[in-house]
């Protein structure tokens, strides 16, 4: 049995809905764990959403709708805009650590403190997620108003 079979088995004996929820998704997806055959993907997926649904069926839902939401928004590029003034000019608060293996700083954590360099804003809630062909749009529709 593979390492990543037992973790979700550890998530199903704790009976947490969220962890329930992802270890549900990443089994349908085909993310992970590897299996020998689809259906036994199928049955080990019919089991996790059982688990899940009698655990807390309400979080289970919850936590899968958004699971699912965020794979939905992969397809489609996004851009952070500021809350306040709009603009795409923004940084995010990171730790970067040094790796002695491959000799450089590499990112180790990033936090949601937002700073906009247009007008200065910070704040934990200045993302604005929007979608970048809503910018391709208006770059393209004519300057008409
Ligand atoms: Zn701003």
């Amino acid at each position: 049995m593979r390492i990543s079979h037992l973790q979700a088995l550890a998530d199903i004996v704790l009976g947490d809905p969220e962890a329930l929820a992802l270890a549900y998704h990443e089994t349908i997806t085909g993310a992970e764990p590897v299996f020998e055959s689809d259906a036994a993907r199928g049955r080990f997926a019919v089991a996790l959403k059982a688990v899940g649904i009698a655990t807390d069926a309400a979080r289970f839902q919850a936590a899968y709708a958004k699971l699912q939401q965020s794979a939905d928004r992969k397809d489609e590029p996004v851009e952070p805009a500021c809350r306040d003034c709009g603009s795409t000019n923004l940084t995010r608060d990171a730790f970067v650590a040094w790796d002695s293996d491959t000799q450089q700083w590499v990112l180790s954590a990033t936090y949601k403190s937002t700073t906009c360099h247009a007008c200065d804003a910070e704040s934990d809630d200045l993302c604005r997620w929007k979608p970048i062909k809503d910018r391709l749009d208006e770059l393209s529709s004519p300057a008409s108003q």
